[in-house]
């Protein structure tokens, strides 16, 4: 299962934990700010869980990861209905949302868009706050860092395929099973000392019987 960072980090803003003035709470999210509509792409495998807006959160797009069953959320995103960054929720009574294409219940595959960077709700200047906890909404959930988190998934990867490397290099050399090397026609300088033994048996036979000469 591959895990990514939505955006480079050089697009962070404001890390988990910040806690620096104004802010009178820790930040419960990492801010990426990768420039207004940019696609999000999902940081891994899951099914979309929760899309809704919230006057703090904005527009919000909740996955549940397939490994590990956690809750990624993605807020302040950009509206499709309304063609805006900043939808304020106003007439979407009718069942719509923000996004238009995806669904509560869909797959999305790692990589796979899911909303476009906005500055809906409690924003100021574009950006996507992202969220990660092991329960779903990011409004309540107790949240952890996403980029440490997505930092370790990728180091335990490397792991892997670093010992994955070590095997089939281990594999690559070892021995092949060398084939018997085929043994050259003995050649006798002398017949071995059993069969000169038995020639002279016979031919001291052959004597007795007066069939040799001399
Ligand atoms: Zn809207
Ligand atoms: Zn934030």
């Amino acid at each position: 299962m591959s895990w990514s960072h939505p955006f480079p980090k050089s697009t962070i803003t404001d890390r988990f934990g910040d806690n620096e003035p104004p802010r009178t709470n820790p930040h419960r999210g990492t801010d990426y700010a990768p420039g207004a509509r940019a696609l999000i792409p999902a940081i891994t495998d899951g099914v979309v869980t929760r899309i809704f807006y919230s006057n703090i959160l904005g527009w919000v797009c909740e996955i549940k990861t397939d490994e590990h069953g956690l809750y990624v959320g993605h807020s302040h995103l950009y509206c499709n209905k309304h063609d805006t960054i900043n939808c304020n929720g106003q007439d979407h009574h009718d069942g719509t949302t923000c996004m238009s294409k995806l669904k509560v219940g869909h797959k999305v595959k790692a990589g796979q868009p899911v909303g476009r960077v906005g500055n809906s709700g409690a924003s100021r200047g574009a950006h996507v706050h992202m969220t990660i906890a092991k329960k779903s909404d990011p409004r309540y959930a107790n949240t952890f860092d996403i980029e440490k988190f997505i930092d370790q998934k990728l180091a335990a990867e490397k792991d892997n395929n670093a010992v994955q490397r070590q095997k089939e290099t281990k594999e690559e050399i070892k021995p092949q099973p060398v084939e018997p090397e085929k043994s050259e026609p003995t050649q006798f300088d002398k017949p071995p000392k059993g069969i000169v033994a038995a020639l002279r048996m016979i031919l001291q036979w052959l004597k007795s019987l007066g069939i040799t000469g001399k």
